[in-house]
């Protein structure tokens, strides 16, 4: 029989549709816009494509959108002195420097250079520890969006097994923290796990976020199991004329849809979410420096 589909692209509408809501409840009940200050440094088109669809959704929510291009020559100080004048701008609640940064640029250093109740991206250390201590955080926007769609799907996440493979900072261990915060029992496996098959095939959640294009193949997968596929790989596609890419994920999708109980397709899965929980991670931090309360169904 064949899985269940999860519309990542329906679900981030309805993530988007309720920070609407939020911001607006924000703007007539407390006067305060929430405020997004994207920072772009150098001109990788791919990362130019990502700031102008953060900058536009934001905006499509009723949110402030603040923009900040700068050449690929910028020196580390320029940069971190943005970093500081957006800190200390009221009008900006939350605060992105997209990643990778030219090579002659520290990313930690400017990381960890956002106030970290600015840090929309959740990838400041004080964020990765207070998540790892199950603390108020914020969350990186991929394993975030991962997580609501399992809970949406699933309710109740405890008693289930789950593995992440991928041990990275951005998806990887957030996401292992998120399921064992909802009182799943997760697993990290990566380059280094032997018998990978093995050990995904007694998962009642898989998530791959491997960055090998659909290495996951459907034999893996328990029968049953809800597979997130977070991978985003471009690779030829012969079938749609010379020269020609497509975009498949980390999951064999034609034969895992025929065993899991539930799949995320790629595209159309979990990289919707991304952006719609950037948006949410927004609001949760405008919402908390003002004190009020946390908005509701845009947190882990
Ligand atoms: P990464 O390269 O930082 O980490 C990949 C991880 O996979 C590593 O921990 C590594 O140990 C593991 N790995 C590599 N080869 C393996 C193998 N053969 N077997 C088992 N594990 C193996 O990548 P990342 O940044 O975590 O991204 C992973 C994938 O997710 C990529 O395809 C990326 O494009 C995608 N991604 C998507 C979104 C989104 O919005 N949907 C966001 C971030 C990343």
């Amino acid at each position: 029989m064949s899985a269940h589909i999860i519309d990542g692209k329906a679900f981030a509408a309805t993530v988007r549709a309720k920070v609407a809501g939020h911001v607006s409840r924000m703007a007539e009940e407390h006067g305060i816009t929430p405020g997004l200050a994207v920072v772009l440094v150098g001109e990788d088109p791919a990362s130019q494509v990502y700031v102008r669809n953060k900058g536009k959704q934001t905006v499509e929510c009723g949110m402030a959108s603040f923009e900040h291009k700068l050449d690929a020559d910028t020196d580390e100080a320029t940069l971190l002195a943005l970093v500081e004048r957006l800190n200390a701008d009221p009008a900006v609640h939350g605060i992105l420097v997209q990643l990778p940064l030219p090579a002659h640029l520290n990313s930690d250093l400017i990381i960890n250079t956002i106030a970290p109740e600015k840090d929309v991206d959740g990838f400041h250390v004080v964020n990765v520890g207070r998540l790892g201590a199950g603390l108020k955080a914020m969350v990186p926007c991929t394993p975030l969006g991962s997580l609501m769609m399992l809970k949406d799907y699933h309710g109740d996440l405890s008693g289930k097994s789950a593995v992440v493979i991928g041990r990275s900072n951005i998806v990887g261990k957030p996401m292992a923290q998120l399921l064992l915060g909802a009182n799943a029992t997760p697993t990290i496996a990566h380059s280094r796990t032997p018998d990978l098959e093995g050990v995904v095939r007694q998962a009642d959640i898989v998530v791959a976020a491997v960055g090998r294009p659909e290495m996951v193949r459907g034999d893996w997968i328990k029968p049953g199991a809800t597979v997130i596929d977070v991978g985003i790989n471009r690779v030829p596609a012969p079938e749609k004329g010379e020269g020609k890419h497509k975009i498949v994920g980390d999951v064999h999708f034609e034969s895992a849809v025929e065993v899991a109980g539930a799949i995320t397709p790629v595209p159309g899965g979990v990289g919707p979410m991304t952006i719609a929980c950037l948006l949410a991670n927004t609001v949760t931090a405008a919402a908390r420096s003002a004190n009020l309360p946390e908005p509701e169904g845009l947190t882990a």
